[in-house]
């Protein structure tokens, strides 16, 4: 029945740029004093006159062509009228009959059941952000509400989906690909918690008898992908059930509540009449060159499919590993430094993908900040090649390279870790083993063969793992037949 579950998306992502879209003021307004980011344009101020900056367009530009739109060369923005305290002006400048970019696609990898599937992008269009609004409370109750202008003016890239996306699941997947390929063209740090990439969902269910479309609902407010899965499963069930007793669904939009694990009517939904579009008078059509466009697409990173078919190229990598390491451009980025001086490709991801992210996990270090750097993996993986460290002492050794930022070689001489290599040494340790187990080497010798393995984890127990275990086990089998 999945499949008659019809969702759309709106993703809004905020892009990086310095200034504001109409403005000279600074975007960098995080954590910032509120309203110390403003001027009388982002205020909407009487007679302040808007003026586009052309690094939104470029970064709109980029975004469009990754995700192969059609781009109108003539765009009009238009202003979008509805009354917030946080939108001074009353109006939001926006586009809407003729927006940057439209017909597009994105291809998506579905696991199940496996198969590549196109997202069809319906449109693309440039506009600024709102302010915030904080609103106190005390005891439960309200007290006041203050807005932070800061926010206001921040140029944002609207992507439309077409309702092509037939499951939670599927809508997950896009996002999570379309956050990947934002991140890799430079133009959105892709950080739903922080609000710098936001979503809205349709959904609808479509008519089992008549194929039609359903009444949909705009569900709101989702700010991680798992209360987007969640919010998107919830209403899924919501809908069928009201279809089911023979309700009907009234087109509204709705927000995810965290807490209830529920999405809650907000308000009906408004109809584009609603928002009395004109064209903004006080900015002119703008023009985009070929020229221009032909310079960016020549200027397109390399994107994340790209990079996964070069990885197992080049890298001899499996898919499932390749699409891990460039899943997040940094942690490729890593890979990639580190395998300039290591061909062990293979043993390299597996250290990446493993304990490297383990422990970035643990501490809730981004990859950029990692203590340990590609080089100083390369040098510990070097370690374990020249048969310095066991591979047991080695993830030792490593977390303690995590903790301290030594490198490995420094931390393997002071700790005394290295291999006991010296085979008269291991000796007198086998010996030792043989003597205090004779009911065990007596079970070697009549057949049992997996008894020796007792003994080599003997051996490795009172060398703290310092022993190679194949040459332990060598050692031991001569012993055995010597007795
Ligand atoms: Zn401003």
């Amino acid at each position: 029945m999945e499949s008659n579950t019809v969702i759309g998306l709106e993703i809004h992502i905020q892009l990086l740029t310095d200034s504001k879209i109409f403005c000279n003021c600074s975007t960098d307004y995080i954590d910032r004093e509120p309203n110390s980011h403003t001027c009388p344009v982002c205020l909407g101020l009487p007679g302040a006159l808007p003026v586009l900056n052309k690094k939104v367009v470029e970064l709109a530009l980029k975004t469009a062509l990754a995700l192969n739109c059609h781009i109108n060369r003539t765009n009009i923005f238009h202003r979008k009228h509805y009354f917030y305290p946080d939108l001074p002006k009353g109006y939001q400048i926006s586009q809407h009959d003729q927006p940057l970019a439209v017909n597009g696609f994105l291809e998506i990898e579905m696991e199940e059941p496996l198969e590549n599937k196109k997202i069809r992008i319906n449109r693309i269009h440039m506009e600024e952000d709102a302010g915030k609004l904080i609103h106190l409370e005390k005891d439960g109750a309200a007290v006041c509400s203050l807005v932070d202008y800061n926010r206001s003016g921040i140029p944002l890239l609207e992507i439309v989906t077409e309702p092509d996306i037939q499951s939670p699941q599927e809508a997950i997947v896009f996002l999570q690909k379309l956050r990947n390929i934002v991140q890799y063209l430079g133009v959105c740090d892709g950080n739903l918690e922080s609000g710098s990439m936001r979503c809205d969902a349709n959904i609808s269910i479509r008519e089992e008898n008549s194929g039609r479309l359903g009444t949909k609902t705009e569900i709101k407010n989702m700010n991680s992908f798992k209360a987007i899965k969640e919010a998107l499963d919830y209403e899924v069930m919501r809908q069928r059930k009201l279809i089911e007793q023979g309700d009907k669904v009234s087109q509204e939009t709705r927000r995810w509540d965290e807490e209830s694990g529920e999405t809650v009517f907000m308000r009906s939904k408004e109809r584009a009449q609603d928002y009395r579009y004109f064209p903004e008078p006080d900015l002119l059509p703008l023009t985009i060159e070929q020229s221009w466009i032909d310079g960016i697409k020549k200027n397109i990173p390399e994107l994340p499919a790209e990079r996964k078919e070069r990885f197992m190229v080049d890298y001899h990598l499996s898919g499932y590993d390749a699409n891990r390491l460039v899943e997040v451009k940094p942690l490729g980025d890593y890979f990639e430094k580190a395998a300039k001086s290591y061909n062990n490709y293979k043993k390299l991801a597996n250290w990446i993908l493993g304990e490297l992210l383990h422990y970035l996990g643990e501490e809730n270090i981004g990859m950029e900040k990692s203590p340990v750097s590609p080089s100083a993996l390369v040098g510990l993986l070097k370690l374990i090649d020249q048969d310095v460290i066991s591979v047991k002492i080695a993830k030792n050794i490593f977390e303690q390279m995590f903790k301290t930022g030594q490198s490995a070689a420094v931390l393997v001489q002071n700790s005394g870790f290295t291999q006991i290599s010296n085979e008269k040494e291991i000796d007198g340790i086998i010996r030792i083993v043989l003597r205090d187990n004779p009911e065990t080497v007596q079970d070697f010798a009549s057949g049992k063969e997996k008894a020796i393995h007792f003994l080599v984890g003997q051996v490795m127990r009172h060398t703290k793992g310092r022993a190679q275990p194949d040459m332990v086990l060598n050692l031991i089998k001569e012993r055995i037949t010597e007795i």
